[in-house]
This record gives structure tokens, sequence and C-alpha cells, in this order.
């Protein structure tokens, strides 16, 4: 049994003066942070979704309602980014949390009461600019799941040479781009670039015929490390800030001329979408669970006792201009990730390279045993050669012009939610 730090803002009978609608993905135990504009052309701050609201934290704090928090005096929320916030770690993480628990309890007057006050900080969501949660100065993208190397693997190389020697000793991942990553809601143009295609004797340059979405949750850092320092798989929570959904485009046919022996480049660095709402670890803590058992066990680096992964369904959905409803791609689970967020900082960091509040980490693809739980096309059609068939007579093997991604996640208990909203993306076709 996991030793849980649970503590009165996970309790399950909390509720809110703030209506929250059942199946919610924001009632009053989750409180996960993000960026916005509260209209267009106004600054970003920061604000904690609840149900369809969002509070705006920088006019709390100005009001003085957080100074029970240690942060008088502070201008910590005024500002679009949230490295500030990432930066300061989980004791800050925690009374912010606490305080704005207390503040949006129903029965606990100081803000439900404050009517001008009230009204200035809690403003409906469908009314806001969502944003990026934070600058992220760097992007690694890592390679973790068994099943999504495994199918990849066995489709390039044969399933007995599936997986690399190196896999099951190390969390494999490369450095991503970070200036293409965009919030959810923000369309992708299909990319241009250089394929081989079969048969022939010469690349060609042309839009991409096979553009994927992949499935992952990516953390953020908190605070980081000093040049030369690794952080400890021990201690590799306190630098974790919380989880959002990540879309990882690819296209698969300039990944598979590029790829060697270097790995993934422009086949990957044209676009990455993110949920826009960063989810804590404190609020997923009554979800944490055992991943699956690592076999050989892992060098004492990244020896990672207890349970550190964490129980989040996962959904992909296919909108088209044809279909009257959105297709459901997959579901699935993140706790079918091999290696677990602890090991994925503590094997970056090994040999002593620094991260900073802010960094994003991806999982890599997460797929299940199952084929219903395959997290992109690539494996879903096995290549293309089984189409997926949609219910007004279309066919996918990659995704079309026009087509939007819909990925969505929650972990669930003891009547509620805590979800992670949606990343959301339209593939637009190749600019000109
Ligand atoms: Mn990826």
């Amino acid at each position: 049994m996991t030793d849980r730090r649970l503590n009165r803002t996970h309790r399950a009978d909390l509720r809110s003066f703030v209506p929250v609608p059942a199946d919610s993905h924001f009632p009053i135990q989750n409180l996960p942070f993000g960026v916005f504009r509260p209209r267009a052309g106004s600054s970003g701050r920061v604000g904690v979704a609840i149900g369809e609201h969002v509070l705006d934290l920088s006019v709390i704090e100005q009001a003085g309602l957080l100074s029970s928090a240690g942060l008088a005096g502070s201008s910590l929320f005024r500002q679009a980014s949230l490295n500030p916030f990432m930066a300061l770690g989980p004791s800050a993480w925690s009374s912010v949390r606490a305080r704005v628990s207390e503040l949006l309890r129903e029965d606990e007057p100081t803000l439900r009461d404050a009517g001008v006050l009230r009204d200035r900080a809690l403003l409906p969501l469908r009314g806001v600019e969502l944003m990026l949660p934070a600058e992220i100065g760097d992007y690694t993208d890592f390679y973790s799941s068994r099943h999504h190397a495994f199918n990849v693997g066995s489709m390039f190389r044969g399933p007995d040479n599936a997986l690399m020697p190196n896999w099951v000793h190390l969390p494999v991942a490369y450095h991503g781009r970070a200036s293409s990553i965009v919030v959810s809601g923000t369309s992708v143009h299909r990319p241009k670039g250089q394929t081989m295609p079969e048969g022939a004797s010469r690349p060609v340059y042309s839009p991409s015929r096979l553009v994927d979405y992949e499935l992952e949750m990516g953390f953020f850092v908190g605070p980081g490390n000093e040049l030369g320092s690794p952080i400890p798989v021990e201690g590799a929570a306190n630098h974790i800030f919380g989880l959002v959904l990540v879309n990882d485009w690819s296209a698969r046919d300039i990944q598979k001329w590029e790829y060697q022996p270097l790995g993934p480049f422009l086949s990957k660095n044209f676009a990455t979408s993110i949920s826009p709402w960063v989810v804590t670890l404190e609020a997923l803590e009554p979800f944490r669970c055992a991943g699956p058992v690592q076999d050989p066990e892992p060098l004492d680096y990244l020896a990672s006792p207890g349970e550190w992964s964490y129980d989040i369904k996962l959904e992909v959905w296919l909108e088209t201009h044809g279909l009257e409803q959105p297709h459901r791609l997959s579901l699935g689970n993140f706790n079918d990730l091999y290696w677990n967020v602890r090991q994925q900082l503590a094997h970056h960091t090994i040999s002593g390279c620094n991260v900073r509040p802010g960094d994003l980490m991806a999982s890599g693809t997460i797929s299940g045993a199952a084929k219903s739980s395959r997290g992109c096309l690539l494996e879903l059609t096995w290549r293309g050669t089984e189409p997926i068939e949609l219910s007004n007579g279309e066919q996918r093997k990659f995704l079309a012009d026009g087509d939007t991604v819909i990925m969505t996640g929650w972990s669930e208990a003891n009547g509620y939610r805590i979800g992670f909203g949606e990343c959301r993306g339209k593939l637009l076709p190749a600019q000109l």
C-alpha cells in the first residue's frame, strides 16, 4: 500500500460555492493552474480552473487574500507564465493550493460574500483566452511506453528485434523543440519536407503524406538543478510541478527517411500541442499507483520502489468535416508507461545536465497491450495497412486536412474527477 500524503484539499466531501457540474474535470479537489487573458488584448495572468470558471489569482493576490500562504506583497501571479511559481517548489505550491481550496469552499464567506471582488476574480471560462502555461525553455520527449516501442520496433525490424538492447535499461529520449509548442486550440499546418518514396532512387520535397498524432502526457519541471549536480531519483518528485496532455504531431514519411542515426528532427519539430491546465502532482496524489514491473531491475540510480505511476484514463477522439459526432480512436491509461516520471528526471540529469523551471518532459506515445489503447495512427492502422472505418464510410490511414484531434484524460474516484480538460488541434493544409 502506498503511503499517500493526503490532506484536507483531497476530501471527497468538499464543495465549492462556484457551481461545478457533476462530470466536470475541475472540481474543488483539482485546482489546476494555467495562464489566461481575461479578454483580447489584456495581459496574461495566472488562474485556477474551478467548474466552468477561472479564478484570477492575480486579483486574489492583489487583494491580500494569499498572505496566509506566505505570499504577502509579492506579484507572483500577475504575469503570463507559471515559471516563477514553479520555481518555488512543493511547499509553496501546497500552501497556495490549500489557501485557494479554502477560499473556494461553500462554507467560507471571505470570497463568496465579497461581491465586487468575487465578480472580478471569477470569470466564465468561455470568455477567456487560454495561453501556454509556461515559458518552456527546453523540451524533451521520452519513449517510455513498452507497448509503443515494441509495436513500432516490430513494424520496422520484426518482433524479434523490436526493442533495442538499451530500452529496458534506460528511459530513451531525444531533445525536442520548445519554440513550436502550442496551446490546445491552435491549428497546425501539414509540414513539408524531404522523403524517400518507396522504390524511388532520389528523395522528393513535398507536403508530408503521413501526418500522425501521438498521445502523450508531459510534466513541467519545478525547481531545477545546478549544472553538474544530478537530481536523485528519490527526491525527483519535488522537482515536478504537474502534468499536461501532449500531442506530439509526427510526419511519419519524413521521420522514416531522416531518423537514422540521430533520431527524429523535422518530422517532430513543426508543432507539439499541450493542454492549458497543469494538474499538480498533489491533486493526483490519490491516484498514485504502481506501474509495470521492471525486469531486468534498473541500475541503482534509476531504482524507484513504491507506487510512482498515476491512474489516468486517456482518450483520443477524431473530428472530420464529414462526421456528425466525433469518433473515439483509442482509450488508454497513463499507468501503462514503463518508465515513471521520477526515473525520467533522474536519468535526464544523471550526466549533470541542468533542467530549469518550466522545462517540459513528455512521456512518449502511450500505448497499452490492447489494440484499442494504441496511442497513434501508425500503430492503430499498422502503418496504414489496416485503415480505420468511420461511421460515415470514410477511412483513415493517417490524418487528412481538416481533421481535428482531441485528447482528454482524467482520474476518477470517490465521486469526483481530476481531469485535464482537452488538448485539441486541427490539421490545416500545407502552406504554399
Ligand atoms: Mn513523441
